[in-house]
């Protein structure tokens, strides 16, 4: 019989008594390895009930050790993670080598949940005025809720979970329905970390889940990270509903080249960035801008992409897998047939691509396109796929006009050797994170992954510094003793026994 994936409920894996089940599918085969069950209102009820009850001790269980199950933690995700690896490759179609990647930027998050005693340092003002002293304090919220993208399944629960459990909250999972036995392994061995009973919950499921939590009063923090639609939703309903919410959503990130750029350079970085994943990247790089004569360079790279090709999950020398559906596949061929109706010029046509031993698989490969206008739907959307559009302007000017002009804010780079041209965009350009000679410019976690504009809803980002202030509240304590009631230690009024 195909797995069930299971529910975590108040420290134990059940099985859901649902009649709704949605099923796992390998990319590169179609065979179905799993179904997610749709959670039913009882089974989340009770996620719900254990994870309040839990937070009553886990809020007062001291900081450090909260940290020694984060390091804990760390060191168990570090001895499984080729076979996490290997799980999320199964589920996601990812390379392995990518797969791994995904794993290890979520164990980087964990070992930034360690430091949470100093993450949670308050802060300190002797005399505010004459006697009084002012001091704050951080302290968890309550129950908070994380809703996963398929994209990044080791990766983005463990940018949510880890950090709010290590400041003294309970939590509750929502992952992608698309592939869930990543995070179910992840939930696993959290357990034998030895975080106590009831800290994390998991429920499984689509929009009527989602919608529970959305609704759920004991939820004081929602964490999403998906698409634009589903991200304004929830970022809608959610403080409608007087929540903290922090939502994620898509991009189209634009890399402007210089033509002062290190050459090799670009045509690397560019293909990796363009296609690696199969485009299924938050931080993909899906427009590149060539200022001046740099638009001389696009034949050139258009027969790099010719190069690469995707492959199954165990294919060493394939360079990116399949697309996670053949709904997802069907949705970019239909975004490349339009782009040639727009008039863009076709360089590289990923369609029709095989894969030989998988001919089931989601495949489509690279993709390039040029004269690329802003008007076009294949500039205006994300494609989501393994798709380049290339454009041109004659000035750096116009480059940061076009890009700023992108409703879209997640990522962008510039390829350039020169310090003041780079130090120009950095400063100008409307997007929350920026590389320069650097193609997919993700923060390490003891930063904050920043995008701006359409592709984030909220005020406080995920992980580092602000990560920390999203899951918890600040108390300031403004104090103020009394000279005069200090006992005598000399007089008859004496109360404190010094001795
Ligand atoms: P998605 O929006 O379809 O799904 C994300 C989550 O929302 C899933 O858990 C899903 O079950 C739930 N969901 C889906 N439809 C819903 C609905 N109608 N109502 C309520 N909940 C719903 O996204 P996806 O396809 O899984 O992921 C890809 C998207 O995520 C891309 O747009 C990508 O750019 C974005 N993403 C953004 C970031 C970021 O940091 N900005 C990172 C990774 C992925």
């Amino acid at each position: 019989m195909t797995k069930q994936v299971p529910l975590y409920i108040n420290g134990e894996f059940v099985e859901s008594k649902t009649s709704q089940w949605i099923d796992v599918t390998n990319p590169a085969t179609q065979e179905v390895i799993a179904k997610t069950p749709c959670a039913t209102q009882e089974e989340m009820a009770a996620a719900v009930a254990s994870a309040k009850e839990a937070f009553l001790t886990w809020k007062e269980t001291p900081v450090s050790e909260r940290a020694r199950v984060m390091m804990r933690y760390q060191a168990l995700l570090k001895e499984h993670h080729d076979e996490i690896a290997e799980i999320l490759a199964s589920e996601t179609g990812k390379t392995f080598d990518d797969a791994k990647g995904d794993v290890w930027r979520g164990i980087e998050v964990v070992e930034h949940a360690a430091n949470i005693p100093s993450l949670l340092m308050g802060e300190t003002v002797e005399n505010v005025a004459r006697g009084i002293d002012t001091y704050s304090y951080t302290q968890p919220l309550g129950v908070c809720a994380g809703i996963t993208p398929f994209n990044f399944p080791a990766m983005i629960p463990l940018w949510m979970f880890p950090l709010a459990i290590a400041c003294g909250n309970t939590f509750i999972l929502k992952p992608s329905e698309q592939d869930p036995l990543t995070p179910t392994r992840l939930v696993e061995l959290f357990e034998q970390a030895g975080a106590p009973k009831g800290v994390l919950q998991v429920i499984h499921g689509a929009k009527d889940q989602v919608d529970f939590i959305l609704d759920e009063p004991a939820i004081r923090a929602i964490s999403f990270v998906g698409s634009v639609p589903v991200g304004q939703y929830i970022y809608r309903r959610g403080t409608e509903n007087m929540k903290r919410v922090q939502a994620f959503a898509g991009a189209k990130n634009h890399c402007v080249i210089m033509p002062d750029a290190n050459k090799s350079q670009v045509i690397s970085n560019l293909v990796g960035a363009s296609v690696g994943a199969a485009g299924q990247r938050c931080m993909a790089i899906s427009v590149a801008v060539f200022v001046g004569a740099a638009k001389d360079w696009i034949p050139e790279i258009a027969e790099e992409l010719k190069k690469v090709r995707p492959g199954a999950w165990n294919d060493k020398a394939a360079a990116f897998g399949p697309l996670i559906s053949p709904q997802a596949k069907q949705r970019v061929e239909n975004f490349i047939k339009q782009g040639q109706e727009e008039g863009a010029t076709l360089l590289v046509d990923g369609r029709n691509c095989e894969v030989k031993d998988f001919p089931d698989g989601n495949w489509v490969g690279p993709t390039m396109f040029s004269d690329v206008t802003t008007d076009m739907e294949i500039y205006k959307n994300e494609i989501f796929g393994p798709v380049l559009c290339a454009t041109s302007t004659d000035t750096l000017e116009e480059a940061i006009a076009l890009v700023n002009a992108n409703p879209y804010g997640n990522g962008t780079s510039m390829f350039t050797a020169s310090g003041a041209a780079a130090r120009k965009y950095q400063h100008e350009v409307e997007v929350g994170q920026v590389g320069i000679n650097i193609p997919i410019p993700v923060p390490l976690p003891f930063f904050s992954f920043t995008g701006w504009k359409g592709s984030f809803f909220g005020d406080l980002h995920a992980y580092g510094k602000q990560g920390v202030r999203f899951y918890s509240e600040t108390k300031t304590i403004t104090a103020r003793w009394f000279e005069s009631d200090i006992a005598d230690v000399n007089g008859p009024n004496m109360t404190i026994d010094l001795k």
